[in-house]
């Protein structure tokens, strides 16, 4: 049997990819990608164009976002798909959740500075295509053009992560907030890359069980972001909580990400893909 190929997880210029979202339709569609999903971090105005692009290739389109949520002292992130990105009450708490990245942003540059490293925030910005969602991803391809780091990860190992020059924490949406705000448009709540979070197997067990409670449905099963090992792991748990599993390559730029667009291994068997709402 033929299984599609799903690529429900990407960023484009809109927030903290390189690419714009015409062009990721494109890089989609000649991967060989039947149904996607743009889901920029905390913000929609990717969308229209995503969309159009994606039909005009004869892709499925799936309206997606990612939004920031703040969990027991740490950050996860609940991908939104199928939403409906016109919807009022998602736009204004997707906004909210954007306000105050200026100004960490230039937390995160003077904690920089007294490490030696000047001008972060504004070496940051030359890299950003949307001021108000300037990320850590911005600072770190300054870090990298600056020459302080080989590379992105070198950058993700030794600064901007808690602990580390440059981390700044911050309140982000609530888990609540977030599912309630993607299920009110019409959309399906997903656990972004469960497999990258630093938490205790009882804190992971919290997560699954309030995800669920709140009306969460989805658990990204097969990313970018996890080793195959780790497939087979939120298989299980998919199949445990009874979530429908996702499959996206969270690509950002063609020499950063991982993974291309379109390229992950198919989703475990058994599994109930989450795209299956949206055929
Ligand atoms: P922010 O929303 O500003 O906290 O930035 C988070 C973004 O930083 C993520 O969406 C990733 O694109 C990037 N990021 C975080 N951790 C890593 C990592 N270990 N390796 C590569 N990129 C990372
Ligand atoms: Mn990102
Ligand atoms: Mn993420
Ligand atoms: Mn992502």
């Amino acid at each position: 049997m033929h299984k599609i190929n799903a690529d429900l997880h990407c960023h484009s210029v809109v927030s903290d990819g390189t690419l714009t979202p015409e062009a990721l339709a494109k890089r989609a569609h000649s991967n060989g990608v039947e149904i996607w999903s743009l889901t920029d971090h905390d913000e929609l105005s990717g969308q229209q164009r995503a969309k159009v692009a994606a039909e005009e290739l004869g892709m499925k389109y799936i309206p997606g976002v990612e939004i920031s949520v703040s969990w027991c002292q740490d950050t996860i992130h609940i991908v939104g798909l199928g939403i409906d990105p016109n919807n009022a009450e998602i736009l204004e708490g997707l906004y909210q959740t954007r306000n105050g990245r200026t100004n960490r942003a230039k937390a995160m540059s003077a904690q920089l500075e007294q490490v030696g490293i000047k001008g972060a925030y504004e070496g940051a910005l030359k890299f950003v295509g949307n001021p108000k969602l300037i990320s850590r991803t911005h600072f770190a391809r300054f870090l990298v053009e600056s020459g302080v780091c080989k590379n992105t990860n070198e950058v993700f190992a030794n600064y901007l992560i808690e602990g580390k020059p440059g981390y700044v924490a911050h309140e982000w949406a609530t888990l609540m907030d977030a599912v309630g705000w993607i299920k009110r448009a019409g959309g399906v709540a997903v656990i972004a890359h469960p497999g990258r979070y630093r938490f205790t197997p009882r804190e992971m067990t919290a997560l699954f069980d309030q995800f669920k409670d709140l009306g969460g449905e989805g658990i990204e099963v097969v990313t970018g972001s996890h080793r195959p090992a780790e497939y087979q792991i939120f298989a299980k748990v998919a199949l445990e909580y009874g979530f429908m599993a996702s499959r996206g390559s969270d690509f950002h730029d063609p020499k950063e990400s991982y993974v291309d667009l379109g390229q992950l291994p198919d989703l475990p068997s058994q599994l109930r893909p989450v795209w299956s709402v949206f055929q």
